[in-house]
């Protein structure tokens, strides 16, 4: 706005004040003819030349040939010369835009005129140039004279352009925002508009809080205004929301303006819209991470999670197992078939690595037919590399399914065979390096190569040792079951009066070679193989069986038989069914037959396991808690399940005399048993004082080696009868 004004400003005083120096010159002319006259009037020119010689403005007067005839002092001060010099000059030779030739011809054109307005560029003594606004009047009656005004506006013309500049960069890419003092919006641009979806209208008025996405919380956004106090500025990543509602992210500025006195005057925001930045980062990660043709994990992302792998099984105390796979002969197939029937295996290879292993498990591929397998959270001590080696053999499976392969060049599908060696290696510290975990792993897989692929190898020899002959021993045990190599061996259990009220079936295996097995041995291999179910079922039968027996002979007929149960076993859902229907068979009589459970296995799905019980219970067996004490041992359990008898455990009643802390857990578990109405006993009792500790403390029964150990039946019936021929 001010530009017009200042034009129409400066034409209007100029033309007013050369109209009337224009006359003041005519009358000038005319009285120095009139030589009376004169003196009043040079008074008043006088005084008119004063006016024009302290305005601001350059004034010049010319002949029409351009000569200069007078100037004022802002017209020196503005040209850099002297009067005399300047009136040594003509117009064409401070006029720097136009030639000589387009300077008369411009005069000739005002002389048609009577005046022009307009802006040129004139040059200063210096030979620098300014940026001037002229307005000329020409006056023929006087002397044909040019009367000009003259005003330097090069200052204001570099404003005007950097506020046209400034406009322009306002319009932008970026959207911008300026926001008053106390965060009021007071003007955006167009970008703003599109990248928020809000017009000037919609967001003109309000605060940013317009735009606030529910990414951030409060003190994301008192951070934000405090480094903006402190700083001046605030520059980051912030999720805003759209008008439409949806989030985006985008990087914003925010500088603080301030005026002179210091204080905050505005806010102005720029922003960009980096969603597609964002989408652009995330396709860059994924090619830094991730195999392209698999879209497994790489290499890179491998050794990182396996670094995390170990400092997790560091803390957990728990091992992983890092797996170094090769497909064998995969040569061959891309050889003779093509890469891309190459590529289709690698594919379904990956999608049944991913099958094979838990959710917390890592498949990477290493580049070609090489695949690395990270488990972790395997068994804390002596399981973890048979866990380890059943996830192997699992893999080994899926990979031997057979593949179905497009082949272009038979126009048709092609079935492919393949088979991969994998070397295993057990991790649970930190000390060992990742690279030194690969080297091992490596190690291994060419063990296994080298052993006639489909093969599985452990880089440490005692692993696989173990691994070796648990294999072997698992084939027994299987060919044992079905040889029925298991005898039962019975212990007695005496009551207070050290009368023999029941005895604990125990399990044998009788092995062709090594003779009796005891049952820490291969129980743990059955439990893990589900071998445990027919072993478990053929104990139960033998108990029942053996209490019919006993019920027709009088001094047996009273006998309980306690049988283990596995949790394996009494997790099945036909438990219940299959006990029942053991007894049915063998006419076992109701209240002698006693199942010994374990703690840990009635943590989960107390409701299912409570109903088991009781439908067992109704059927008048009884339960008996093994090893008690060593496990949970928490009370609101206790009291929900039907339980009958707590079995003081073995490491208890061993150090009862001889640790303060064994015999105060021996006596509150009598006391806690007794509280609930329950029996107790005592197993592994050796020592005459043993028995005579637990007996003063109110210990119901108690077995052991000091009444009895395990032993066949006939064995057992033989030592029975002489035990009540002495009494
Ligand atoms: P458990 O149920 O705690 O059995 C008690 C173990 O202590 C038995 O070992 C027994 O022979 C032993 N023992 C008894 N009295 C004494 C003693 O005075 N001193 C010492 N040092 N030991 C004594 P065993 O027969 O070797 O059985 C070991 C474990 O195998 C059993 O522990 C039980 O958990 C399991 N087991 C045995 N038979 C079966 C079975 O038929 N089914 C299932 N699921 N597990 C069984
Ligand atoms: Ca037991
Ligand atoms: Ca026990």
């Amino acid at each position: 706005m001010t530009a017009p004004i200042y034009l129409w400003g400066i034409s209007a005083t100029a033309l007013a004040l050369l109209a009337v120096l224009a006359i003041l010159w005519h009358w000038n002319v005319r009285l120095k003819k009139e030589v009376d006259a004169r003196k009043r009037f040079e008074e008043i020119i006088e005084q008119y030349r004063e006016v024009v010689h302290t305005s601001l403005d350059g004034f010049m007067i010319t002949d029409i040939s351009g000569a200069v005839l007078d100037v004022n002092a802002s017209a020196c001060r503005i040209l850099g010369y002297s009067r005399a010099e300047l009136l040594a000059l003509r117009a064409a030779d401070i006029e720097a835009k136009k030639s000589a030739e387009e300077t008369a011809l411009h005069m000739r054109e005002m002389m048609e005129q009577g005046y022009s307005q307009f802006e040129t560029v004139h040059r200063r003594k210096d030979g620098s140039t300014i940026q001037v606004e002229v307005s000329i009047l020409h006056l023929p009656r006087l002397d044909d004279r040019f009367f000009g005004f003259f005003r330097d506006v090069t200052a204001r013309k570099e404003v005007e352009s950097q506020l046209r500049i400034a406009a322009i960069a306002f319009e932008a890419q970026e959207g911008m925002m300026v926001t008053d003092a106390n965060a009021v919006i007071l003007q955006v641009n167009q970008a703003f508009t599109h990248i928020t979806g809000y017009a000037s209208a919609d967001a003109v008025g309000h605060t940013p809080r317009l735009l606030r996405s529910d990414r951030h919380d409060d003190d994301f956004y008192a951070g934000l205004w405090g480094s903006l106090k402190l700083s001046g500025r605030w520059q980051g990543e912030i999720w805003n929301r759209r008008k439409d509602g949806e989030p985006y992210p985008q990087w914003l500025t925010i500088t603080v303006v301030k005026d002179r006195a210091g204080l905050v005057s505005h806010y102005v925001a720029t922003m960009t819209d980096i969603t597609q930045r964002k989408l652009a980062e995330s396709e860059i990660n994924a090619l830094a991470f991730y195999d392209p043709l698999t879209g497994l994990p790489n290499r890179r992302l491998m050794l990182d999670r396996l670094r995390q792998a170990l400092t997790g099984s560091d803390r957990s105390r728990r091992h992983g197992a890092l797996m170094m796979m090769d497909l064998d002969n995969f040569k061959i197939l891309n050889d003779t078939q093509g890469h891309d029937v190459g590529d289709q295996l690698l594919m379904e290879v990956s999608r049944r690595l991913q099958a094979g292993v838990r959710e917390g498990d890592t498949v990477a591929r290493l580049g070609g037919d090489e695949f690395v397998v990270i488990l972790v959270g395997l068994d804390k001590a002596g399981f973890a590399a048979m866990q380890a080696e059943a996830v192997g053999v699992k893999i080994q499976a899926l990979i031997n399914e057979p593949y179905e392969l497009t082949v272009s060049s038979h126009e048709g599908k092609c079935i492919h065979h393949c088979s991969v060696s994998i070397g295993i290696t057990l991790f649970q510290d930190q000390h060992t390096s990742t690279e030194e975990l690969m080297k091992r792993a490596d190690t291994a897989m060419y063990k296994a190569k080298s052993a006639g692929r489909n093969t599985l190898r452990f880089f440490d020899p005692e692993m696989q040792a173990a691994v070796s002959s648990r294999a072997a021993l698992e084939s027994q045990l299987r060919s044992a079951i079905h040889h029925q190599q298991f005898v039962v061996y019975y212990q007695p259990q005496v009551d207070g009066a050290r009368q023999v009220v029941g005895v604990e079936a125990l399990i044998r295996w009788v092995h062709p070679d090594r003779g009796v097995v005891l049952p820490g041995e291969f129980i743990p291999l059955a439990e893990d193989t589900s071998l445990i179910l027919p072993l478990g079922d053929w104990i139960l039968e033998a108990a029942c069986q053996q209490l019919k027996t006993w019920a027709l002979q009088p001094e047996t007929a009273q006998l309980s038989i306690a049988v283990n149960v596995s949790a394996r076993q009494f997790r099945q859902t036909d438990f219940v069914k299959r006990v029942l229907g053991l007894m049915d068979r063998w006419g076992t009589p109701a209240g002698r037959l006693k199942l010994e459970l374990t703690e840990s296995m009635l943590l989960d799905n107390t409701t299912e396991i409570i109903a088991k019980m009781r439908t067992l219970k109704s059927r008048g067996i009884s339960f008996s808690l093994d090893d008690f004490g060593t496990g949970y041992s928490s009370l609101s359990y206790l009291k929900l399940l039907p339980i009958d008898q707590l079995k003081i455990d073995q490491s208890f009643v061993h150090d009862v005399l001889n640790d303060p802390n064994a015999a105060t857990i021996a006596c509150s578990i009598i006391a806690l048993a007794h509280s609930l109405g329950l029996m107790v006993i005592a197993e592994g009792v050796e020592t005459p004082e043993q028995s005579d500790f637990l007996a003063r403390n109110g210990c119901d029964h108690c077995q052991g080696y000091l009444f009895g150990k395990p032993l066949p039946l006939s064995e057992f019936e033989a030592q029975l009868r002489l035990y009540s021929e002495q009494r």
